[in-house]
């Protein structure tokens, strides 16, 4: 592992320095824990013997574990700190605990963040606010908005898949299921690398290439490895799906698509290059069979409202808001809703009610809109199936695949036939 020297885009002033200096410089006491070693020490041994060739050559990845912290502390054996500002470098023999009062950040005099301080320990664990335990660096990032800092997570990337897996999918669940997710997710997060899609979306450094959230992709930490989810990670070292411009992949995932898997155009505004939507009867038997939600006519008119300020529906609709609403017959797989408003014909997509309306009322974007009338009053009811967006690998489809004894590549080929596997590292 090797030592991650940010340097600061747009430095602030030199008065801004100095305060971040000297907070910075006020850390807190030493501590002392003779049990420490006892505690941890099998598994940094395991850590050491599990660590080959393979995870060396891996990139790091810089992941957001943690947003707007008032404050931050890291322990750890012989921890090597470094002050970005000062440029001073330190190395503290035994156990250490390092504070840092990110609440007393004058933050508002910065218009991007600041890249503070690093932190990395030779034994190999670092503990995050006497909390979670990670391996590799964490970087102490001051947050843009408040007086607070960002926590920034740097491993090697198999590392961080192996952690991922018992998040994103399930540790129990099939090798050959587990090492299409870590597939999957290598790609995800080389391509949020390659692209600096993050940084880019911000327009500025951000000192991370991807958050762990459902936003991006939920990471693990040191306990969440365990053999089974490092060797799906290490079988499938450097693989990654490529387009068919053979570049790395945007590659989604999902829960449990409900019969049929969606392309991104489906669901987002942006085309993604080489995705198919497949039939999916595999996640059938697995997960929640199906769903159904229930919507008045004044929700669905705030949400016309809504679609038409961002531009999905015509700005001329609010002159007919007041005449008689009737829904075009609507299917399952069904891209579009169709409407009426008076004798005015209107579309829109059918994934921007999951969007407005959020998952718990939408939970996937396979279902039926219907109307359902009873005695003198209407509302509309969602008749649905799935859980997620429904954008490439079925989660719960992989798992039956795996579980009928097909392996990773024919998992993946299936739900990414526009794709090809390459190893690049
Ligand atoms: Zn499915």
């Amino acid at each position: 592992m090797t030592w991650y020297f940010g340097t600061t885009e747009g430095a602030p002033r030199l008065k801004n320095w100095i305060l971040l200096f000297l907070i910075f410089a006020s850390i807190a006491s030493e501590e002392t824990s003779a049990n420490f070693t006892r505690v941890y020490g099998k598994y940094l041994q395991e850590n050491a013997v599990q660590k080959g060739p393979e995870i060396k050559s891996a990139p790091s990845v810089r992941v957001l574990v943690q947003k707007s912290r008032k404050d931050v502390s890291i322990s750890g054996l012989d921890l090597k700190r470094k002050f970005h500002l000062s440029n001073r470098t330190k190395h503290f023999a035994g156990r250490k605990k390092i504070k840092f009062k990110c609440s007393e950040l004058r933050s508002a005099d910065f218009n991007k963040p600041v890249l503070l301080a690093s932190l990395g320990s030779s034994a190999g664990l670092l503990t995050l606010n006497n909390d979670e335990k990670f391996n590799g660096l964490i970087h102490v990032v001051s947050s843009r908005d408040s007086e607070s800092c960002d926590v920034v997570h740097e491993t090697d990337m198999d590392t961080y898949i192996a952690g991922l897996l018992a998040k994103e999918m399930n540790s129990k669940w099939p090798i050959e299921a587990l090492k299409a997710q870590a597939v999957a997710a290598r790609s995800y997060a080389l391509h949020k690398m390659q692209s600096g899609q993050v940084r880019k979306e911000a327009g500025f450094e951000t000192f991370y290439d991807l958050e762990s959230s459902e936003k991006h992709q939920v990471a693990g930490n040191f306990f969440d490895v365990n053999p089974k989810t490092r060797s799906a990670a290490l079988a499938t070292s450097g693989q990654v799906l490529v387009n068919s411009r053979s570049k790395i992949a945007p590659v989604f995932f999902h829960a449990k698509c409900g019969g049929q898997t969606l392309r991104p155009s489906h669901v987002w505004q942006n085309k993604v290059d080489s995705y198919t939507s497949v039939k999916c009867p595999f996640c059938e038997n697995h997960g929640q069979r199906a769903y159904n939600s229930k919507l008045t006519l004044s929700k669905i008119k705030k949400f016309i409202y809504w679609a038409k300020r961002k531009g999905h529906l015509p700005a001329s609709i609010k002159e007919h808001m007041s005449k008689p609403f009737r829904l075009v017959r609507d299917k399952k797989f069904n891209r579009k809703i169709h409407f009426y408003l008076g004798s005015h014909n209107y579309s829109f997509k059918k994934t921007l009610l999951r969007r407005y309306f959020g998952r718990f009322i939408v939970p996937s974007n396979n279902f039926e809109m219907k109307v359902i009338r009873k005695n003198k009053s209407a509302y509309f009811q969602i008749d649905g199936a799935g859980l997620g967006h429904g954008v490439g690998m079925c989660q719960l489809g992989a798992l039956d695949l795996a579980q009928r004894g097909w392996d990773y590549k024919r998992i993946l080929s299936y739900y990414f036939p526009g794709h090809t596997l390459s190893k690049v590292y």
